[in-house]
């Protein structure tokens, strides 16, 4: 974890506050299982899970590192020029509208380029399916749990790893049955580009870290690059894969305000201020 000497001290003692709240709870938590506890590190990909030649992506100024597909829907979901595309894409959209996003949002920043960005990590998201599968996004036993102790995620950037783990389905079949963009796919990683831009661009060093200022500032950037529905459960992404529902969000639906807050768990810890994520939405359907 870096930092530069211009940072904000507020900004720079709550993230060091947060962080050591969280390795208190850390220290003191047992494990019922006996099992040394997850620890932070534990989230980032092992090195047999790494791909053998990491993949850049020109528009994202990142590289995927890891890449695993779902075994029931490989054609969606493994590592190929269209899924690259689709990334790739949405990064050139967000990254080119950020700067007047914050503008229209009368935001600071402390640069007009991010620094350094993060990894990518595209993993098996959905917990109805095998997203709770050993290594995968949501789990949080084993991998994620010492740096988001709630579930269920489609997207988790940590700044203090500098890494970015997201679902992986960018792709969907359309009504004719040719793979697509997926929409919801898109809709998670413009969700996350708006935390590791502000990130990155030194918002939050200038107005200060809030956790959810930023969660609201990730999802007006959403609507803000036109994407009016709200996040989905695991059984309706679910359903869109399988083709029981029109996979194109309806347009003109309105976004839940804060869509990303409907899967937080009352009472459950925050996790660290610096794992920013987009959650699933949950409901009765995501059992
Ligand atoms: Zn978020």
């Amino acid at each position: 974890m870096s930092h530069s000497p211009t940072i904000g001290l507020s900004s720079y003692l709550a993230r060091l506050l947060a962080f050591a709240a969280l390795t208190t709870l850390a220290l003191v938590a047992t494990p019922s299982s006996g099992h040394a506890p997850v620890a932070r590190f534990d989230a980032l990909p092992r090195l047999a899970e790494r791909l053998s030649q990491p993949v850049w992506l020109a528009h994202c100024g990142m590289r995927v590192v890891e890449w695993r597909p779902t075994s029931a829907m490989l054609p969606e979901t493994s590592l190929g020029p269209s899924a690259l595309a689709v990334l790739d894409e949405t990064c050139r959209n967000a990254f080119e509208r950020y700067t007047d996003f914050l503008r229209a949002k009368g935001l600071p920043r402390l640069r007009t380029r991010p620094d350094v960005l993060p990894s990518i990590s595209l993993l098996p998201g959905n917990i109805l399916l095998d997203g709770k599968s050993l290594r995968a996004l949501n789990d949080l036993p084993s991998r994620f749990e010492a740096v988001a102790p709630g579930c269920c995620y489609w997207g988790l950037y940590v700044d203090s790893l500098n890494h970015l783990f997201l679902r992986n389905d960018p792709l969907i079949r359309g009504e004719s049955g040719a793979l697509e963009p997926n929409p919801r796919f898109v809709r998670t990683l413009t969700h996350e580009i708006s935390h590791i831009l502000s990130s990155r661009m030194g918002v939050w060093d200038i107005a200060g870290y809030d956790r959810q200022r930023d969660e609201d500032l990730a999802e007006q950037f959403v609507e803000f690059m036109g994407m009016r529905f709200p996040a989905e459960s695991s059984a309706e992404d679910l359903a869109f894969h399988r083709g029981r529902v029109p996979y194109a969000p309806a347009t003109g639906a309105v976004a839940r305000a804060d869509a990303t807050a409907v899967g937080k768990l009352p009472g459950a810890p925050a996790p660290s201020a610096s794992a920013n994520t987009s959650e699933q939405g949950s409901s009765p359907r995501s059992r």
